[in-house]
C-alpha cells in the first residue's frame, strides 16, 4: 500500500460525487425505514416514505435529528443493525446531558478508519512515519480513530493515549515520533512542557493533527512555532462515528468533508431552512454509508461555513470552516454570546497561552463573568502594579471583543487545573 491517498474518490467531479451521493443517500434511507422505526415514524409523521427521496435534491424534505432524538431514543433505538451484527460501541463524556452512545458494524469501523486515514495522508502522513496518538483510548473516539486511520496509512502507531506527560515525552524521544495526534489543548501543554525541559532539540516531530474542542488560529500559529511543525485541524463527532469526518489538507483553509460518506447542509437554526453555500449557520450531516448508526439530517449545533471554492490540493470535497462555536458551547452571558473560543483568541493576541477558566455566577440576579488566565513565567516576577495593569489591558481587550465586561484574575502559570482529555474552560455556577 503505498498511500491512502483515493485520489479516484477526493478529487472526483462534482456531477459524480453528486450521482454517488443520490445513490447512496436512496439506499441510505430505505435502510433506515427498514431497520430504524424511531425515524420511520418521524418520516410517517410528514407523509414521507422512502420513495418521495430519490436525489440529495430530496434531502431537505426529510426530518431533522437533534440530540434531543438522540437522548429519547436512548440506548438503542436509533440502531439500524441488530446487536449480533455490531462490533463496538462508543459513547461521548456525557458534559452536556446524557451520553450519546454510538455502534458500529466491522464495516462501519472500516469506513471510519478509512477516513481517518486520509485525514493522516492529508497531513503528510505516510508509512514511513511514526504517529504518537494521544487522544484518549476508549470511550472516547479520538483514539481508537486515528489509531485505525494510522494502521491503514501504514504508519508506526504508537497507542499513547493522554496522560503522564513524563512519558510522553520520552517516548517522542526515543522513538523518534514524527506526528502528534491529541486535542489542541494538550499539545499546546506539550509543547510548553518540551520547551521547560529545553528539549527542542530531541523531538522530530513534522505535524500534529489536532481536533475534538474548538481552537483558533492564533492557538495553531503558536503551536506551530513551539513544536516546529505543521498543524492540522480535524473534526468529526461521535454521533457521526468520531474524526474523520473531515480533515485539512496542506491549504490549512478549511477542512474538506468526506462527501462520499456524509452530506453537509447548512440551516438556519431557527427556522431550520437549507441556506446556500457560503452562508453561516448550523452545520448538519446526513451519513450516507453507515449501518449501525445512520443519522439522517443531524443537526451538530455547530456553526459554521461551507465552501466549494477549489482547492490547490485538487481535493474537491467541500471545505468546511473551523465552527465558530457550539451553540452548545455557547454562554449567554448578561444577554450577550459569548464563546469560549473568542476569549481563546483575545489571550492569544495579548501574548497568554490559553490557559484559562471562564467563572460565570450569577449573584442577585445579574450574571458575574470572570476569567482567570495563567500568567506567563516572565509575568510571573513582575511587582504587583504591572500585573494589575496587565490585567488592566485584558479587560480592555475582552471587553471589545465580547461587547461586555469581564473580571480578570492573573493567576500563576500552570495553577489552572488541567484536564489532559478535553480542557474545562468554563464553570457555570448558574446552572449548580
Ligand atoms: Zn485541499
Amino acid at each position: 500500500m503505498a498511500n491512502y491517498y483515493q485520489p479516484e474518490i477526493e478529487t472526483m467531479p462534482y456531477d459524480q460525487l453528486r450521482q454517488l451521493q443520490n445513490e447512496r443517500l436512496v439506499k441510505q434511507v430505505r435502510h433506515v425505514w427498514d431497520n430504524v422505526p424511531y425515524y420511520r415514524k418521524k418520516m410517517e409523521e410528514k407523509g414521507l416514505t422512502p420513495e418521495d427521496i430519490q436525489s440529495v435534491d430530496d434531502l431537505h424534505k426529510l426530518p431533522f435529528l437533534t440530540k434531543a432524538d438522540l437522548r429519547d431514543a436512548y440506548p438503542y433505538g436509533l440502531m439500524g443493525k441488530p446487536k449480533s451484527e455490531c462490533v463496538r460501541i462508543h459513547s461521548t463524556s456525557g458534559t452536556t446531558g446524557k451520553r450519546v452512545m454510538a455502534f458500529y458494524t466491522q464495516h462501519d469501523i472500516d469506513l471510519w478508519e478509512d477516513c481517518c486515514a486520509r485525514a493522516i495522508v492529508a497531513a503528510g502522513g505516510t508509512k514511513e512515519d511514526v504517529l504518537h496518538v494521544s487522544y484518549g483510548y476508549g470511550l472516547f473516539t479520538g483514539g481508537m480513530g486515528l489509531h485505525g486511520g494510522g494502521h491503514k496509512v501504514g504508519c508506526l502507531t504508537l497507542p499513547m493515549s493522554s496522560g503522564n506527560t513524563d512519558r510522553q515525552l520520552q517516548f517522542m524521544e526515543d522513538l523518534g515520533s514524527t506526528i502528534l495526534c491529541c486535542t489542541p489543548s494538550y499539545a499546546a501543554y506539550l509543547a510548553e512542557s518540551i520547551h521547560e525541559r529545553g528539549l527542542q532539540d530531541k523531538i522530530h516531530l513534522k505535524a500534529g493533527i489536532f481536533g475534538a474542542e474548538a481552537w483558533s488560529e492564533d492557538m495553531r500559529r503558536d503551536i506551530e512555532n513551539k513544536l516546529g511543525i505543521k498543524a492540522y485541524d480535524i473534526f468529526g463527532l461521535t454521533e457521526l462515528s468520531g474524526p474523520g469526518v473531515s480533515f485539512e489538507c496542506e491549504e490549512q483553509t478549511g477542512m474538506h468533508i468526506n462527501e462520499d460518506h456524509f452530506i453537509a447542509e447548512i440551516i438556519d437554526p431557527d427556522t431550520g431552512e437549507v441556506l446556500p453555500e457560503g452562508t453561516k449557520g448550523e452545520l448538519v450531516f446526513t451519513s450516507l454509508t453507515k449501518e449501525a448508526f445512520p443519522l439522517l439530517r443531524y443537526r451538530t449545533r455547530d456553526i459554521c461555513v461551507l465552501s466549494r471554492k477549489k482547492c490547490s490540493c485538487g481535493r474537491t470535497f467541500v471545505k468546511m470552516a473551523k465552527p465558530m462555536g457550539r451553540s452548545d458551547d455557547m454562554l449567554i452571558i448578561r444577554g450577550v454570546n459569548v464563546f469560549p473560543s473568542q476569549i481563546e483568541t483575545v489571550l492569544m493576541q495579548q501574548g497568554y497561552a490559553a490557559n484559562y477558566q471562564i467563572i460565570v455566577d450569577r449573584v442577585n440576579n445579574s450574571d458575574t463573568f470572570e476569567v482567570m488566565v495563567e500568567m506567563t513565567p516572565d509575568m510571573f516576577s513582575d511587582s504587583l502594579a504591572k500585573v494589575a495593569r496587565a490585567e488592566k489591558e485584558l479587560v480592555g481587550a475582552l471587553k471589545s471583543m465580547l461587547g461586555i465586561a469581564a473580571k480578570v484574575k492573573l493567576v500563576a502559570p500552570k495553577s489552572i487545573t488541567r484536564s489532559e482529555g478535553k480542557a474545562v474552560r468554563v464553570i457555570d455556577k448558574r446552572k449548580i
